[in-house]
């Protein structure tokens, strides 16, 4: 896996609108899913029939599973009836579902390396900036104490879990998977640096970002972003969570941050929001105006015979015209969600490919 990287969210299994061989055309080299979801929809135990994501997905190359910490805490922080948090773990019943269920640190780890993932993330108790100072200090103390408990389970797992599995039940066992975990501290830089310390000290192959990245304005919280990657030393990768809008993602690169991912190039691309590169991104320094969006369902496009972008050779760019696109949005068929998607996703490429060369 070459870094930096981009990963699109399959969070329930599937990248929306496309599969595996559509995801290679594009380049993308892996994905991100999410225990949240999947332990709910297919299940635990059809992902274990279906011999694990990889093989149920289609897709030989890394994924990267994350622990449900941030879904769990969305879901109560929209209302408290949805769920609970306990020194345990986390409890939760989500809309509409008739059932509760139980994510401790330790399922989340067995469930994410029993469905195979190459990356497994700790499961942690997700804040925004906004919460008050007390909050966070629980936070980075739970976030903490779990990230422990994670460690243990997966050191345990390594130590002869595997071997217990029964045959066709889940992936052949490849090379150990890595284990994330995540550094909290709302926007307070003292917490942070606790939270990093003593998360080092345990002792993970990589970190990410904790807590929502943009302040109530949508913009990113630059200062504590970048403050948290001083906190880890560079040789640890660390993934800047949820991080996915370009310019954003440029500027945590920039900050030292290796791995991303976001549904936001996915669903943009649903909505009819194509990136488009101002100029070749192969010589471009990546500032000033350097990407807009094409609004597909722009009138202007009727008739307009040439493809979205110039200076991309995804499947849509190479074969179709704006007017065609814009025809299959008005239509609404689903093959626009395809090429659209595969659109964005090449757009998000082509961006870590340059930030590659950039960032040497
Ligand atoms: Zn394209």
């Amino acid at each position: 896996m070459q870094l930096p990287i981009f990963l699109p969210d399959a969070t329930q299994g599937v990248v929306r609108g496309i599969d595996a061989s559509d995801l290679q055309r594009t380049g993308i080299e892996a994905v991100q899913m999410n225990v949240f979801h999947l332990m709910q929809k297919p299940g635990s135990s059809a992902i274990r029939a279906l011999g694990g994501l990889h093989r149920a997905f289609g897709w030989p190359h890394p994924i990267i599973t994350d622990s449900g910490g941030f879904q769990v805490y969305s879901l109560i922080h929209e209302n408290s009836r949805y769920g609970s948090l306990t020194e345990r773990g986390m409890l939760f019943r989500p809309e509409g579902s008739t059932r509760k269920f139980l994510l401790t640190p330790e399922k989340s780890v067995q469930q994410q390396v029993e469905y195979g993932a190459d990356i497994v993330i700790c499961l942690d108790d997700c804040t925004d900036v906004d919460q008050p100072l007390p909050a966070q200090r629980d936070s980075v103390a739970r976030t903490v104490k779990w990230a422990r408990r994670c460690k243990s389970e997966f050191e345990a797992r390594r130590g002869g879990g595997r071997q217990q599995r029964k045959a066709g039940q889940a992936e052949d066992p490849g090379p150990r998977p890595l284990l994330f975990a995540v550094v909290q501290g709302g926007g307070d830089r003292d917490l942070r640096r606790r939270c990093a310390e003593e998360l080092l000290e345990i002792g993970f192959d990589g970190f990410g970002l904790g807590g929502w990245p943009l302040d109530s304005k949508g913009n990113l919280l630059e200062e504590i972003i970048a403050y948290t990657r001083e906190l880890i030393p560079p040789e640890f990768p660390m993934h800047a969570l949820g991080v996915g809008q370009p310019a954003n993602v440029v500027a945590c690169a920039r900050m030292g941050y290796n791995l991303f991912d976001s549904t936001m190039p996915t669903r943009d691309a649903r909505h009819g929001r194509l990136l488009t590169f101002e100029e070749d991104p192969a010589p471009s320094a990546l500032t000033g105006r350097w990407f807009s969006y094409t609004y597909i369902q722009d009138d202007k496009y009727i008739r307009m015979d040439r493809p979205i972008s110039a200076h991309c050779d995804c499947l849509c760019c190479a074969n179709y015209s704006l007017a065609y696109l814009h025809h299959l949005y008005r239509v609404n068929d689903s093959l626009f969600f395809r090429l659209a998607t595969m659109h964005n996703l090449r757009f998000m490429v082509q961006l870590m490919a340059r930030l590659r060369e950039l960032l040497v």
